[in-house]
Protein backbone atom coordinates (compact mmCIF):
# COMPACT_ATOMS: atom_id res chain seq x y z
CA UNK A 1 0.00 0.00 0.00
CA UNK A 2 2.84 2.35 0.99
CA UNK A 3 4.30 1.76 -2.35
CA UNK A 4 0.59 3.01 -4.05
CA UNK A 5 0.74 6.25 -2.42
CA UNK A 6 4.44 7.17 -2.83
CA UNK A 7 5.59 10.23 -5.08
CA UNK A 8 8.92 10.42 -6.53
CA UNK A 9 8.70 14.74 -5.72
CA UNK A 10 6.62 16.10 -3.23
CA UNK A 11 4.88 18.59 -5.15
CA UNK A 12 1.52 20.12 -3.91
CA UNK A 13 -0.40 18.40 -6.62
CA UNK A 14 1.33 14.95 -6.35
CA UNK A 15 0.53 15.32 -2.44
CA UNK A 16 -2.88 16.07 -3.20
CA UNK A 17 -3.12 13.26 -5.48
CA UNK A 18 -2.37 10.97 -2.72
CA UNK A 19 -4.20 12.58 -0.50
CA UNK A 20 -7.18 12.60 -2.57
CA UNK A 21 -6.22 8.75 -3.20
CA UNK A 22 -6.36 7.90 0.65
CA UNK A 23 -9.75 9.42 1.00
CA UNK A 24 -11.15 7.32 -2.26
CA UNK A 25 -10.16 3.89 -0.56
CA UNK A 26 -11.31 5.19 2.73
CA UNK A 27 -7.72 5.19 4.87
CA UNK A 28 -8.21 8.55 6.01
CA UNK A 29 -11.05 11.13 6.64
CA UNK A 30 -11.41 14.85 4.70
CA UNK A 31 -9.23 16.71 7.00
CA UNK A 32 -9.83 20.80 6.63
CA UNK A 33 -5.97 21.44 7.88
CA UNK A 34 -4.73 19.48 5.03
CA UNK A 35 -6.00 20.50 2.55
CA UNK A 36 -5.61 24.29 3.20
CA UNK A 37 -1.80 23.27 3.40
CA UNK A 38 -2.05 21.17 -0.03
CA UNK A 39 -4.08 24.22 -1.58
CA UNK A 40 -2.19 24.83 -4.79
CA UNK A 41 -2.86 28.66 -6.43
CA UNK A 42 -4.79 29.38 -2.92
CA UNK A 43 -5.47 32.67 -4.38
CA UNK A 44 -8.63 31.06 -6.31
CA UNK A 45 -10.76 31.00 -3.41
CA UNK A 46 -9.16 34.08 -1.30
CA UNK A 47 -12.18 36.03 -2.47
CA UNK A 48 -14.59 34.18 -0.74
CA UNK A 49 -16.04 32.23 -3.89
CA UNK A 50 -14.80 30.33 -6.53
CA UNK A 51 -15.18 31.28 -9.90
CA UNK A 52 -16.08 29.13 -12.35
CA UNK A 53 -15.55 30.54 -16.31
CA UNK A 54 -17.68 28.37 -19.19
CA UNK A 55 -17.83 29.58 -22.59
CA UNK A 56 -20.32 29.88 -25.00
CA UNK A 57 -20.46 28.12 -28.30
CA UNK A 58 -19.37 29.75 -31.31
CA UNK A 59 -21.80 32.39 -32.83
CA UNK A 60 -22.01 35.43 -34.80
CA UNK A 61 -22.42 38.90 -33.17
CA UNK A 62 -24.31 42.23 -34.70
CA UNK A 63 -21.05 43.95 -33.64
CA UNK A 64 -18.64 45.19 -36.21
CA UNK A 65 -15.67 46.56 -34.18
CA UNK A 66 -12.78 47.35 -35.94
CA UNK A 67 -10.35 45.60 -32.89
CA UNK A 68 -12.42 42.44 -32.13
CA UNK A 69 -10.82 39.36 -33.58
CA UNK A 70 -12.73 36.51 -35.52
CA UNK A 71 -11.37 33.05 -35.17
CA UNK A 72 -13.39 30.12 -36.57
CA UNK A 73 -14.64 27.73 -34.16
CA UNK A 74 -14.22 30.23 -31.60
CA UNK A 75 -16.65 32.65 -30.19
CA UNK A 76 -16.56 36.22 -31.84
CA UNK A 77 -14.00 38.56 -29.54
CA UNK A 78 -12.17 35.22 -28.01
CA UNK A 79 -9.00 33.34 -29.62
CA UNK A 80 -7.71 29.89 -29.74
CA UNK A 81 -4.81 29.13 -27.07
CA UNK A 82 -6.72 31.83 -23.98
CA UNK A 83 -6.93 29.10 -21.53
CA UNK A 84 -10.49 29.32 -20.69
CA UNK A 85 -11.27 28.92 -24.51
CA UNK A 86 -8.74 25.58 -25.05
CA UNK A 87 -11.14 24.24 -22.30
CA UNK A 88 -14.36 25.06 -23.57
CA UNK A 89 -13.14 23.79 -27.27
CA UNK A 90 -11.82 20.02 -25.72
CA UNK A 91 -15.68 19.64 -24.75
CA UNK A 92 -17.04 20.93 -27.56
CA UNK A 93 -18.85 23.99 -25.42
CA UNK A 94 -20.56 21.55 -23.40
CA UNK A 95 -22.13 23.81 -20.23
CA UNK A 96 -22.59 21.17 -18.11
CA UNK A 97 -18.96 19.26 -18.69
CA UNK A 98 -17.35 22.80 -18.73
CA UNK A 99 -18.99 23.35 -15.30
CA UNK A 100 -18.35 20.02 -13.58
CA UNK A 101 -14.80 19.35 -14.49
CA UNK A 102 -14.01 23.18 -13.58
CA UNK A 103 -15.31 21.93 -9.90
CA UNK A 104 -13.33 18.47 -10.19
CA UNK A 105 -10.39 20.35 -11.11
CA UNK A 106 -10.61 22.58 -8.08
CA UNK A 107 -11.86 20.31 -5.56
CA UNK A 108 -8.30 18.19 -6.53
CA UNK A 109 -6.61 21.49 -6.09
CA UNK A 110 -7.78 21.39 -2.48
CA UNK A 111 -10.44 24.63 -2.84
CA UNK A 112 -13.58 24.41 -0.86
CA UNK A 113 -16.19 24.65 -4.20
CA UNK A 114 -19.27 25.02 -2.34
CA UNK A 115 -19.60 28.75 -3.77
CA UNK A 116 -20.11 29.05 -7.10
CA UNK A 117 -19.68 32.44 -9.16
CA UNK A 118 -20.37 31.43 -12.50
CA UNK A 119 -18.87 33.58 -15.30
CA UNK A 120 -20.24 32.85 -18.68
CA UNK A 121 -17.84 34.70 -21.33
CA UNK A 122 -17.79 34.53 -25.16
CA UNK A 123 -19.54 36.98 -27.83
CA UNK A 124 -22.36 38.71 -26.89
CA UNK A 125 -24.89 36.84 -24.61
CA UNK A 126 -27.93 38.62 -25.38
CA UNK A 127 -27.66 37.86 -29.30
CA UNK A 128 -27.28 33.88 -28.57
CA UNK A 129 -31.13 32.10 -28.97
CA UNK A 130 -33.42 32.51 -25.99
CA UNK A 131 -33.77 28.54 -26.60
CA UNK A 132 -29.89 27.94 -25.98
CA UNK A 133 -29.41 30.74 -23.59
CA UNK A 134 -31.82 28.65 -21.42
CA UNK A 135 -29.90 25.32 -21.67
CA UNK A 136 -26.72 26.79 -21.52
CA UNK A 137 -27.92 27.88 -17.60
CA UNK A 138 -30.07 25.14 -16.96
CA UNK A 139 -27.14 22.68 -17.97
CA UNK A 140 -24.71 24.77 -15.54
CA UNK A 141 -26.99 24.09 -12.43
CA UNK A 142 -27.50 20.41 -13.27
CA UNK A 143 -23.74 19.91 -13.34
CA UNK A 144 -23.25 21.84 -10.06
CA UNK A 145 -26.31 20.01 -8.29
CA UNK A 146 -24.99 16.32 -9.41
CA UNK A 147 -21.17 17.16 -9.29
CA UNK A 148 -21.23 15.20 -6.24
CA UNK A 149 -22.24 12.73 -7.59
CA UNK A 150 -20.26 9.80 -9.54
CA UNK A 151 -22.57 9.77 -12.52
CA UNK A 152 -22.95 12.36 -15.09
CA UNK A 153 -25.90 10.49 -16.58
CA UNK A 154 -28.62 12.07 -15.45
CA UNK A 155 -31.08 13.97 -17.65
CA UNK A 156 -30.98 17.67 -17.72
CA UNK A 157 -34.44 18.94 -15.77
CA UNK A 158 -36.17 22.22 -16.69
CA UNK A 159 -34.53 25.78 -15.78
CA UNK A 160 -36.98 26.20 -12.69
CA UNK A 161 -36.29 22.40 -11.42
CA UNK A 162 -32.55 22.99 -11.70
CA UNK A 163 -32.91 25.98 -10.30
CA UNK A 164 -35.07 24.65 -7.37
CA UNK A 165 -32.93 22.02 -6.14
CA UNK A 166 -29.84 24.37 -6.06
CA UNK A 167 -30.75 26.26 -3.87
CA UNK A 168 -29.96 23.32 -1.42
CA UNK A 169 -27.29 21.95 -3.48
CA UNK A 170 -23.95 20.73 -2.18
CA UNK A 171 -22.30 23.43 -4.60
CA UNK A 172 -24.28 26.75 -4.91
CA UNK A 173 -24.20 29.07 -7.75
CA UNK A 174 -23.88 32.29 -5.53
CA UNK A 175 -23.48 34.38 -8.81
CA UNK A 176 -23.92 34.08 -12.65
CA UNK A 177 -22.58 36.92 -14.95
CA UNK A 178 -22.78 37.66 -18.78
CA UNK A 179 -21.24 39.81 -21.07
CA UNK A 180 -23.31 41.73 -23.60
CA UNK A 181 -23.37 45.37 -25.56
CA UNK A 182 -25.23 48.32 -23.88
CA UNK A 183 -27.34 48.60 -26.66
CA UNK A 184 -28.98 45.21 -25.69
CA UNK A 185 -30.14 46.09 -22.49
CA UNK A 186 -33.98 46.82 -22.62
CA UNK A 187 -37.15 46.38 -19.97
CA UNK A 188 -37.38 42.69 -21.40
CA UNK A 189 -33.73 41.74 -21.54
CA UNK A 190 -33.36 42.66 -17.70
CA UNK A 191 -36.48 40.41 -17.05
CA UNK A 192 -35.16 37.74 -19.03
CA UNK A 193 -31.66 37.67 -17.14
CA UNK A 194 -33.62 38.04 -13.50
CA UNK A 195 -35.35 34.72 -14.51
CA UNK A 196 -32.10 32.82 -15.52
CA UNK A 197 -30.28 33.78 -12.26
CA UNK A 198 -27.83 36.10 -13.70
CA UNK A 199 -26.55 38.69 -11.32
CA UNK A 200 -23.63 40.27 -12.63
CA UNK A 201 -23.62 42.28 -16.55
CA UNK A 202 -20.49 43.04 -17.69
CA UNK A 203 -21.11 45.62 -20.54
CA UNK A 204 -18.40 46.30 -23.37
CA UNK A 205 -18.14 50.26 -22.79
CA UNK A 206 -14.68 50.88 -24.42
CA UNK A 207 -14.81 54.78 -24.00
CA UNK A 208 -17.05 57.39 -23.11
CA UNK A 209 -15.99 59.46 -26.50
CA UNK A 210 -19.12 59.06 -29.32
CA UNK A 211 -16.03 60.16 -31.76
CA UNK A 212 -13.99 57.13 -30.60
CA UNK A 213 -16.42 55.07 -30.49
CA UNK A 214 -17.86 55.72 -34.06
CA UNK A 215 -14.51 55.45 -35.62
CA UNK A 216 -14.32 51.77 -33.81
CA UNK A 217 -17.72 50.85 -35.31
CA UNK A 218 -18.95 50.24 -31.88
CA UNK A 219 -22.60 50.66 -33.58
CA UNK A 220 -24.22 52.88 -30.53
CA UNK A 221 -23.34 55.76 -28.65
CA UNK A 222 -22.54 57.11 -25.06
CA UNK A 223 -26.00 57.42 -24.52
CA UNK A 224 -26.73 53.28 -24.33
CA UNK A 225 -24.36 52.90 -22.03
CA UNK A 226 -25.67 55.54 -19.66
CA UNK A 227 -28.98 54.16 -20.31
CA UNK A 228 -27.91 50.63 -19.79
CA UNK A 229 -26.40 51.35 -16.43
CA UNK A 230 -29.10 53.21 -14.87
CA UNK A 231 -31.66 50.82 -16.02
CA UNK A 232 -29.21 47.34 -14.63
CA UNK A 233 -28.51 49.23 -11.14
CA UNK A 234 -31.94 49.99 -10.41
CA UNK A 235 -32.58 46.40 -11.18
CA UNK A 236 -30.26 45.21 -8.75
CA UNK A 237 -27.48 44.12 -10.74
CA UNK A 238 -24.03 44.51 -10.71
CA UNK A 239 -22.21 46.31 -13.17
CA UNK A 240 -19.28 45.38 -14.67
CA UNK A 241 -17.41 47.47 -17.12
CA UNK A 242 -15.03 46.51 -20.10
CA UNK A 243 -12.68 49.58 -21.35
CA UNK A 244 -10.51 49.82 -23.75
CA UNK A 245 -7.65 52.53 -23.67
CA UNK A 246 -4.89 53.35 -26.36
CA UNK A 247 -8.34 52.66 -29.08
CA UNK A 248 -8.01 54.45 -32.71
CA UNK A 249 -8.77 57.87 -32.48
CA UNK A 250 -7.85 57.91 -29.05
CA UNK A 251 -4.60 59.74 -26.97
CA UNK A 252 -3.43 59.28 -23.69
CA UNK A 253 -5.16 62.76 -22.09
CA UNK A 254 -8.57 61.12 -24.04
CA UNK A 255 -8.05 57.81 -22.23
CA UNK A 256 -7.27 59.78 -18.94
CA UNK A 257 -10.86 61.91 -19.41
CA UNK A 258 -12.47 58.21 -20.08
CA UNK A 259 -11.59 57.38 -16.55
CA UNK A 260 -12.27 60.73 -14.85
CA UNK A 261 -15.56 60.14 -16.84
CA UNK A 262 -16.32 56.73 -15.13
CA UNK A 263 -15.01 58.01 -11.42
CA UNK A 264 -16.61 61.35 -11.37
CA UNK A 265 -19.55 61.03 -13.41
CA UNK A 266 -22.66 60.09 -12.17
CA UNK A 267 -23.49 59.05 -15.28
CA UNK A 268 -21.27 55.71 -15.24
CA UNK A 269 -19.40 54.55 -11.75
CA UNK A 270 -19.22 51.06 -12.82
CA UNK A 271 -18.96 48.67 -9.88
CA UNK A 272 -16.23 46.73 -11.23
CA UNK A 273 -13.63 47.49 -14.15
CA UNK A 274 -11.73 45.43 -16.77
CA UNK A 275 -9.24 47.33 -18.21
CA UNK A 276 -8.34 45.64 -21.62
CA UNK A 277 -5.58 47.90 -23.85
CA UNK A 278 -6.38 47.97 -27.36
CA UNK A 279 -4.42 44.80 -29.11
CA UNK A 280 -3.52 44.47 -32.57
CA UNK A 281 -4.38 41.06 -33.66
CA UNK A 282 -4.09 39.35 -37.32
CA UNK A 283 -7.78 38.37 -37.10
CA UNK A 284 -8.96 41.51 -36.51
CA UNK A 285 -9.86 44.58 -39.03
CA UNK A 286 -7.38 46.87 -37.00
CA UNK A 287 -4.72 44.94 -37.95
CA UNK A 288 -5.15 46.12 -41.71
CA UNK A 289 -4.59 50.12 -40.44
CA UNK A 290 -1.69 48.79 -38.41
CA UNK A 291 0.10 47.70 -41.71
CA UNK A 292 -0.87 51.11 -43.59
CA UNK A 293 0.52 53.08 -40.46
CA UNK A 294 -2.81 54.39 -39.36
CA UNK A 295 -2.49 53.17 -36.20
CA UNK A 296 -0.36 52.83 -33.75
CA UNK A 297 0.18 51.57 -29.88
CA UNK A 298 1.26 53.43 -27.49
CA UNK A 299 4.76 52.83 -25.90
CA UNK A 300 4.73 50.51 -22.20
CA UNK A 301 5.75 53.63 -20.55
CA UNK A 302 2.93 56.06 -22.14
CA UNK A 303 0.32 53.36 -21.57
CA UNK A 304 1.48 52.17 -17.74
CA UNK A 305 1.12 56.03 -17.17
CA UNK A 306 -2.86 56.04 -18.69
CA UNK A 307 -3.36 52.96 -16.00
CA UNK A 308 -1.86 54.84 -12.86
CA UNK A 309 -3.54 57.36 -13.38
CA UNK A 310 -6.93 55.67 -13.68
CA UNK A 311 -5.84 53.44 -10.26
CA UNK A 312 -4.83 56.43 -8.50
CA UNK A 313 -8.07 58.10 -9.23
CA UNK A 314 -10.47 54.57 -8.32
CA UNK A 315 -13.06 54.84 -5.40
CA UNK A 316 -13.02 52.84 -2.83
CA UNK A 317 -16.37 51.58 -3.96
CA UNK A 318 -14.67 50.25 -7.24
CA UNK A 319 -12.94 46.17 -7.99
CA UNK A 320 -10.73 46.71 -11.06
CA UNK A 321 -10.92 43.00 -11.70
CA UNK A 322 -8.52 42.70 -14.65
CA UNK A 323 -5.91 44.74 -16.84
CA UNK A 324 -4.89 42.91 -20.06
CA UNK A 325 -6.90 40.41 -21.41
CA UNK A 326 -5.95 36.44 -20.96
CA UNK A 327 -4.87 36.38 -24.81
CA UNK A 328 -1.45 34.47 -25.63
CA UNK A 329 0.89 37.08 -26.23
CA UNK A 330 2.61 35.38 -29.11
CA UNK A 331 -1.04 36.39 -31.17
CA UNK A 332 -0.21 40.03 -30.51
CA UNK A 333 1.63 41.41 -33.13
CA UNK A 334 2.89 44.69 -30.92
CA UNK A 335 2.65 47.25 -28.68
CA UNK A 336 2.23 47.04 -24.46
CA UNK A 337 -0.95 45.00 -24.20
CA UNK A 338 1.55 41.84 -25.49
CA UNK A 339 2.99 42.01 -21.65
CA UNK A 340 0.69 39.88 -19.96
CA UNK A 341 2.12 40.98 -16.70
CA UNK A 342 2.18 44.67 -17.24
CA UNK A 343 -0.59 44.65 -14.18
CA UNK A 344 2.85 42.91 -11.72
CA UNK A 345 4.76 46.31 -13.31
CA UNK A 346 2.31 48.43 -13.02
CA UNK A 347 1.75 47.10 -9.03
CA UNK A 348 5.21 47.25 -8.43
CA UNK A 349 5.86 50.86 -9.51
CA UNK A 350 3.11 51.83 -7.60
CA UNK A 351 5.07 50.39 -4.37
CA UNK A 352 8.14 52.36 -5.41
CA UNK A 353 6.51 55.65 -5.56
CA UNK A 354 5.24 54.97 -2.05
CA UNK A 355 1.00 54.92 -2.42
CA UNK A 356 -1.65 52.80 -3.00
CA UNK A 357 -4.57 52.01 -5.19
CA UNK A 358 -7.66 51.79 -3.25
CA UNK A 359 -9.68 49.86 -5.40
CA UNK A 360 -11.68 46.50 -3.84
CA UNK A 361 -9.11 43.96 -5.10
CA UNK A 362 -5.84 46.08 -3.98
CA UNK A 363 -7.72 45.99 -0.45
CA UNK A 364 -9.45 42.64 0.23
CA UNK A 365 -8.55 40.89 2.80
CA UNK A 366 -7.33 37.41 1.43
CA UNK A 367 -5.33 35.02 4.01
CA UNK A 368 -4.57 38.11 6.20
CA UNK A 369 -7.53 37.57 8.32
CA UNK A 370 -7.11 38.87 11.72
CA UNK A 371 -9.61 37.60 14.52
CA UNK A 372 -8.28 40.30 17.13
CA UNK A 373 -8.81 43.10 14.46
CA UNK A 374 -11.11 45.98 15.28
CA UNK A 375 -13.78 46.37 12.30
CA UNK A 376 -15.06 49.93 11.84
CA UNK A 377 -18.20 50.23 9.87
CA UNK A 378 -17.64 52.76 6.77
CA UNK A 379 -20.34 54.18 5.18
CA UNK A 380 -19.77 55.59 1.75
CA UNK A 381 -23.07 57.58 0.04
CA UNK A 382 -22.71 58.92 -3.95
CA UNK A 383 -24.70 59.86 -6.64
CA UNK A 384 -24.70 57.23 -9.50
CA UNK A 385 -27.14 56.98 -12.52
CA UNK A 386 -29.74 59.08 -10.88
CA UNK A 387 -30.09 57.19 -7.55
CA UNK A 388 -28.18 57.51 -4.05
CA UNK A 389 -25.41 54.56 -3.81
CA UNK A 390 -24.76 53.54 -0.06
CA UNK A 391 -21.54 51.57 0.06
CA UNK A 392 -21.19 49.96 3.78
CA UNK A 393 -18.19 48.28 4.32
CA UNK A 394 -16.21 46.63 7.47
CA UNK A 395 -12.80 47.65 7.60
CA UNK A 396 -10.02 48.14 10.04
CA UNK A 397 -9.64 51.58 10.70
CA UNK A 398 -6.86 52.63 8.61
CA UNK A 399 -9.02 51.28 5.74
CA UNK A 400 -6.17 49.34 4.13
CA UNK A 401 -8.13 45.84 4.69
CA UNK A 402 -11.91 44.99 3.54
CA UNK A 403 -13.50 42.70 4.74
CA UNK A 404 -16.50 42.49 4.18
CA UNK A 405 -18.79 45.19 2.00
CA UNK A 406 -22.62 45.98 0.93
CA UNK A 407 -24.24 47.86 -1.85
CA UNK A 408 -27.49 49.61 -1.36
CA UNK A 409 -29.49 51.05 -3.64
CA UNK A 410 -32.37 53.82 -3.44
CA UNK A 411 -33.22 54.00 -6.92
CA UNK A 412 -33.68 56.70 -9.26
CA UNK A 413 -37.55 56.12 -9.36
CA UNK A 414 -37.15 56.96 -5.45
CA UNK A 415 -35.02 60.17 -6.02
CA UNK A 416 -36.24 61.58 -9.33
CA UNK A 417 -39.26 63.89 -9.22
CA UNK A 418 -40.65 63.61 -12.90
CA UNK A 419 -43.55 61.21 -11.86
CA UNK A 420 -43.61 59.98 -15.80
CA UNK A 421 -40.67 58.35 -15.26
CA UNK A 422 -41.01 56.42 -12.21
CA UNK A 423 -40.70 53.22 -12.32
CA UNK A 424 -40.92 52.95 -16.05
CA UNK A 425 -37.97 50.34 -16.51
CA UNK A 426 -38.06 48.62 -12.35
CA UNK A 427 -39.69 45.44 -12.24
CA UNK A 428 -42.91 45.57 -10.39
CA UNK A 429 -41.62 43.87 -7.19
CA UNK A 430 -39.02 46.60 -6.90
CA UNK A 431 -41.23 49.46 -6.63
CA UNK A 432 -41.00 51.80 -3.57
CA UNK A 433 -37.87 49.62 -2.43
CA UNK A 434 -34.83 50.07 -1.82
CA UNK A 435 -32.42 47.26 -3.51
CA UNK A 436 -29.57 45.10 -2.33
CA UNK A 437 -26.92 44.85 -5.14
CA UNK A 438 -24.18 42.68 -3.32
CA UNK A 439 -23.19 41.77 0.03
CA UNK A 440 -19.52 39.58 0.16
CA UNK A 441 -17.26 38.69 2.45
CA UNK A 442 -13.77 38.40 1.21
CA UNK A 443 -11.26 36.26 2.79
CA UNK A 444 -10.57 32.44 2.07
CA UNK A 445 -13.43 30.48 0.77
CA UNK A 446 -15.44 29.03 3.89
CA UNK A 447 -17.88 25.62 3.41
CA UNK A 448 -21.50 26.58 4.05
CA UNK A 449 -21.80 24.03 6.79
CA UNK A 450 -18.79 25.66 8.81
CA UNK A 451 -19.00 28.11 11.40
CA UNK A 452 -16.30 30.30 12.60
CA UNK A 453 -12.04 30.50 12.29
CA UNK A 454 -12.05 32.80 8.73
CA UNK A 455 -14.04 35.90 8.05
CA UNK A 456 -16.57 34.32 6.44
CA UNK A 457 -19.85 32.95 8.55
CA UNK A 458 -19.07 35.90 11.66
CA UNK A 459 -21.95 37.54 11.18
CA UNK A 460 -20.32 40.66 9.17
CA UNK A 461 -22.80 40.15 6.33
CA UNK A 462 -25.79 40.05 8.69
CA UNK A 463 -24.87 43.12 10.04
CA UNK A 464 -24.38 44.94 7.17
CA UNK A 465 -28.20 43.89 5.73
CA UNK A 466 -29.17 45.04 9.03
CA UNK A 467 -27.35 48.26 8.48
CA UNK A 468 -29.20 48.60 5.00
CA UNK A 469 -32.64 47.73 6.31
CA UNK A 470 -32.55 50.52 8.82
CA UNK A 471 -31.24 53.29 6.41
CA UNK A 472 -33.77 52.29 4.05
CA UNK A 473 -36.51 52.64 6.99
CA UNK A 474 -35.39 55.76 8.77
CA UNK A 475 -33.85 57.56 6.04
CA UNK A 476 -35.85 57.22 2.97
CA UNK A 477 -39.24 56.14 4.43
CA UNK A 478 -39.33 52.92 2.38
CA UNK A 479 -41.41 50.34 3.34
CA UNK A 480 -39.99 47.70 1.35
CA UNK A 481 -36.21 46.33 1.24
CA UNK A 482 -35.25 43.71 -1.62
CA UNK A 483 -32.08 41.44 -2.60
CA UNK A 484 -30.75 40.31 -6.14
CA UNK A 485 -30.21 37.22 -4.80
CA UNK A 486 -28.46 34.19 -6.58
CA UNK A 487 -30.10 31.05 -6.29
CA UNK A 488 -27.50 29.39 -4.14
CA UNK A 489 -28.05 32.26 -1.46
CA UNK A 490 -31.49 32.25 -1.33
CA UNK A 491 -31.64 30.38 2.03
CA UNK A 492 -29.39 32.32 3.65
CA UNK A 493 -31.69 35.47 2.89
CA UNK A 494 -34.87 33.00 4.02
CA UNK A 495 -33.11 32.44 7.44
CA UNK A 496 -32.68 36.35 8.24
CA UNK A 497 -36.51 36.86 7.49
CA UNK A 498 -36.62 37.68 3.51
CA UNK A 499 -39.05 36.03 1.13
CA UNK A 500 -39.11 34.98 -2.63
CA UNK A 501 -40.95 37.42 -4.61
CA UNK A 502 -40.52 37.50 -8.17
CA UNK A 503 -36.83 36.86 -8.77
CA UNK A 504 -35.30 39.00 -6.02
CA UNK A 505 -35.36 38.18 -2.07
CA UNK A 506 -37.57 41.03 -0.55
CA UNK A 507 -38.63 42.32 2.98
CA UNK A 508 -41.39 44.28 4.72
CA UNK A 509 -39.38 46.93 6.91
CA UNK A 510 -42.95 48.37 8.33
CA UNK A 511 -46.54 47.26 9.13
CA UNK A 512 -47.91 48.09 5.71
CA UNK A 513 -48.68 45.50 2.98
CA UNK A 514 -46.41 44.75 0.33
CA UNK A 515 -47.33 46.14 -3.19
S1 LIG B 1 -19.71 43.69 -29.74
FE1 LIG B 1 -18.06 42.56 -28.72
S2 LIG B 1 -18.02 40.54 -29.70
FE2 LIG B 1 -19.25 41.89 -31.01
S3 LIG B 1 -17.82 42.68 -32.53
FE3 LIG B 1 -17.85 44.18 -30.89
S4 LIG B 1 -16.22 43.56 -29.46
FE4 LIG B 1 -16.60 41.84 -30.84
ZN1 LIG C 1 -6.60 48.20 -7.13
Amino acid sequence: MAKKYKTSCHSNIQLLKAYHELLKDKRIKKTAWVERILRTRPVRSLSGVVNVSILTKPFSCPGHCLYCPEEKGVPKGYLSGEPAVERAKSLEYNPFLQTRIRIKSLEKQGHPTDKIDLRIIGGTWSYYPKNYQTKFIASSFAACNTASQKTTKRKIKSLEKEQKLNEKAEHRIIGISIETRPDFINKKEIKRMRVLGITKVEIGVQTTDDAVLKLNKRGHKVKETILATKMLKDAGFKVSYQVMPNLPGSTPKKDEKLFEDLFQNQNFKPDLLKIYPCAILKEAPLYKWYLKGKYKPYSKKVLMNVIKKAKRGTPRYVRIERIIRDIPAQRILVGPAKISNLREDIVNQIKKEGWRCKCIRCREIRNQYNPKEKLILFREDYKASDGIEIFLSFEDKERENLYSLLRLRIPSSVIEQNPTLKNQHLPLELKNSSIVREVHTYGQLVSIKKRGGATQHRGLGKKLIREAENISKKEFKLNKIAIISAIGTREYYKKIGYKLKGTYMTKLLMNRPQQ
